[in-house]
């Protein structure tokens, strides 16, 4: 489960989140769309720890990034706190990132090794496990540089998911592929959001992804939520004039 509560993020004098509030019920695929610079990108730093937030609260399953005091005193949490959340979620990102010199199989068990403590044989069973998950068993022993784009981003998904996260949070996953890319990738995380109980939170341009696999969409512009429903409203008769615009010119 993820909330937030009056959320506000600023950069400076630029306020990039107003008092935003919404929550992503366990298990639940949530979809956030909306212009560039919007502050989607920033809701996703914040869930990792990656800023500070401003002002209100954050909840992620039963610990708190943030939360307000009587009175309007933000309080953060410690280290400790912040690293507990940390475990619980993995990321996404457009590029890659997985570690050059290692091999498939090293990239998916050094953290549940180092981090959670697995022992080889069982992170390795895992990875094994992951790796056929996404498709790419026979790449076991490849360096990344071997892979082509939607091959790493399929390692990066099953990395995330070695490290069994609650919540999977995916940026623009498949904006540095090919096109003819695209689709693995995707397919890869329409299964694992329909066979486990992950709680996705997703920022995407593929909207027809969106439409399919999501259970909600937000619209998001100005740092706020402007509409909030399923795809088939939001995608087919959107309440909102704004959201209107956006899919009209994205569609
Ligand atoms: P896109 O779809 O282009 O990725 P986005 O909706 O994800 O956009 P964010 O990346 O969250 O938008 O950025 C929101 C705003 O915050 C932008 O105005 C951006 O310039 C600003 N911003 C983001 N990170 C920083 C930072 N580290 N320092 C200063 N300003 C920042």
């Amino acid at each position: 489960m993820i909330r937030f509560d009056r959320v506000v993020k600023k950069f400076g004098d630029n306020v990039v989140l107003r008092d935003l509030s919404f929550e992503v019920a366990p298990g639940e695929f949530v979809t956030l769309i909306g212009p560039s610079g919007s502050g989607k990108t920033t809701i996703l730093r914040l869930l990792m720890t990656l800023e500070r937030v401003n002002g209100g609260t954050i909840q992620v399953g039963d610990e708190y990034l943030s939360h307000m005091e009587r009175g309007g005193k933000l309080v953060t949490a410690d280290e400790k706190h912040l690293r507990k959340v940390r475990r619980r979620i993995g990321m996404v990102f457009q590029q890659f990132n997985l570690f050059p010199n290692m091999k498939v199989l090293q990239n998916l068990t050094e953290a549940p090794i180092r981090v959670l403590g697995k022992s080889r044989d069982e992170a390795e069973e895992r990875a094994r496990s992951l790796l056929e998950m996404v498709g790419l068993t026979d790449k076991i022993d490849a360096h990344p540089s071997q892979l082509s784009g939607g091959q790493q981003q399929r390692v990066a998904i099953a990395r995330a998911l070695a490290m069994e996260p609650d919540v999977l949070l995916l940026d623009e996953v498949t904006s540095a592929l090919d096109p003819e890319l695209v689709a693995g990738v995707l397919a890869v995380l329409r299964d694992i959001a329909e066979t486990t109980d992950i709680t996705f939170l997703c920022v995407t341009h593929e909207m027809q992804f969106a439409k399919d696999v999501s259970d909600r969409v937000m619209m998001f512009d100005k740092g706020q939520v402007i509409e909030d429903a399923t795809p088939e409203k939001l995608f087919t008769e959107p309440d909102h004039e704004r959201t209107r615009e956006f899919l009209h010119a994205v569609l």
